[in-house]
């Protein structure tokens, strides 16, 4: 499939039809699901009746946006009125919610085509969507590989080329990693800058929706159209949302303007050394564009991690109360109480992983224990974020990689928790901080696995990162590649 914009041309010219172009990828998800896996609902009915709202605006010579027509694929925990929203739980299959998130109904505002929702790992907790329920997303380079997670099944529905671009969301790396491995651009917007009303809350401190695209130029022209504050969510910010699409030049000069700082706590025990190259073949040509190149610090970086995992399953733990089997969702059948109806729903209703989060969670919010673990780890929180604040006191923008290796073989981490856990080790900090930050292909393994560059940037300067981004991306052709499924 074409880019946004190539469409959007094809479209106001007549060339080709919204209704073709959904059918085109109605059709595409129709050859390739039984392989991929990349969704959980195809909504083929309502897409065709969207794109043909949209070729009536065209017959009647309104004017259309960018997005008019253009097919998109959304996260399975984002809420879509009148459509299941699973979270990939059995806790929420049949879930149909009586209203839209703000993000969709942006998104159908502007006559986007919502082709269908998209699995992920059970309510978000994973990096490979093993844990959901209905069965994992395969990376479209390679079938016996993940995707990654907990956004896979966006990142391979647009790697795959099942839609144009896609809706993830991001507590601890969640659009990034996936990105990084299925090889297309995602990012991470700054925190409150998405609003959250109608994603479903893991661990609302931590939470973002943000977008996939084939290339950059697509990933900012759906951050845009989701952007902006919105009254129904407390932590939205009220800031101008510029048009990202502008910032988007072919270099980085004048030259030395632009400082970018490598974190050098990223490199080392770990990081596959193909990525290793990778990243520093990408930041040879980043100083190339105009970039002036800058090793930095961030020596609390690594913490990131045991402080997440504290943090995030403990407000994991609050948000997943409401899920007893009362008010929505599914309930055990053939309890003689109460209470017994509660225990069995919950301990038949989540899988494993989620069942952790609550028990991690619980235990690190306990009397007696709250100060040494949650206190702990929200201090450590906020020495990650001046971290940060000091590196950019010296550089516009941060370079890492995204994952330490490329896409894992399924089944490889699933026996060991931790193992998964430490794929998100570069992703973390940034969500920690609040910050924005974006994958892009940098290049390819030996096994034709597909690379991520991770670029950080300074709150609410994500243009920044798409400029960034995109002068790499034009200057190389990674984005070009296609994986061919099989
Ligand atoms: N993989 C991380 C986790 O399992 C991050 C998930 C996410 O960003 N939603 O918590």
């Amino acid at each position: 499939m074409a880019s946004i914009r190539e469409l959007h041309k094809h479209l106001v010219s007549k060339e080709r039809s919204a209704v073709e172009i959904t059918q085109e990828a109605l059709d595409r998800i129709q050859a390739l699901e039984p392989k991929l896996h990349s969704f959980l609902s195809v909504t083929a009915d309502r897409a065709l009746e969207q794109a043909r709202a949209v070729d009536a605006k065209i017959a009647a010579k309104e004017e259309i946006g960018l997005l008019a027509g253009i097919p998109i694929g959304v996260k399975d925990n984002i809420c879509t009125k009148g459509i299941r929203t699973t979270c990939a739980s059995r806790m929420l299959e049949n879930f149909i919610p009586p209203y839209e998130s703000t993000v969709t109904e942006k998104l159908l505002a502007a006559g986007a085509v919502i082709v269908g929702k998209t699995n992920l790992d059970e309510f978000a907790m994973g990096g490979s969507t093993e844990t959901s329920a209905f069965g994992m997303t395969r990376n479209p380079w390679d079938l016996s590989r993940v995707a990654g997670g907990s956004s896979g099944g966006s990142a391979a529905a647009v790697a795959a080329e099942e839609c144009v671009v896609s809706l993830g969301s991001d507590t601890g790396g969640s659009i990034r990693q996936p990105a990084s491995f299925c090889g297309v651009v995602g990012i991470k917007p700054t925190y409150g800058l998405v609003s959250r009303y109608g994603l479903v809350a893991f661990a609302s401190s931590l939470d973002q929706i943000g977008s996939f695209g084939r290339t950059v130029e697509d990933a900012a022209i759906l951050l845009g159209a989701i952007a902006g504050y919105d009254p129904k969510d407390s932590t939205s910010l009220k800031v101008a949302i510029p048009d990202y699409t502008a910032a988007l030049k072919p270099d980085l000069k004048p030259r030395g303007q632009l400082k970018i700082g490598v974190i050098k706590e990223t490199f080392g025990e770990g990081l596959d050394s193909q990525v290793e190259q990778a990243i520093a073949k990408a930041l040879e040509q980043l100083q190339a564009l105009g970039a002036e190149i800058h090793v930095v610090s961030c020596p609390r970086f690594r913490y990131g991690l045991p402080s997440y995992y504290i943090i995030a399953p403990s407000e994991a733990s609050a948000n997943l109360a409401r899920y007893d089997g009362v008010k929505y969702g599914y309930r055990a059948a053939d309890a003689d109480n109460l209470v017994e109806m509660y225990t069995r729903t919950r301990a038949t209703g989540f899988g494993a992983e989620v069942k952790r989060r609550i028990m991690l969670g619980t235990y690190a919010l306990s009397a007696g224990y709250y100060d040494a673990y949650y206190l702990k780890a929200q201090k450590v929180r906020t020495l990650i974020k001046e971290d940060f604040e000091k590196a950019f006191e010296q550089v516009d923008v941060l370079a890492c990689p995204t994952a330490p290796t490329t896409a894992f073989k399924a089944g490889e981490k699933t026996s060991d928790p931790l193992s998964m856990y430490l794929v998100d080790l570069m992703t973390i900090p940034v969500n920690l901080a609040g910050l924005p930050g974006i994958s892009v292909p940098c290049g390819f393994d030996d096994n034709g696995l597909p690379i991520g560059l991770q670029l950080i940037g300074k709150a609410l300067r994500e243009d920044q990162l798409f400029q960034v981004a995109y002068a790499y991306e034009q200057s190389t052709s990674w984005h070009l590649q296609k994986p061919k499924i099989e």
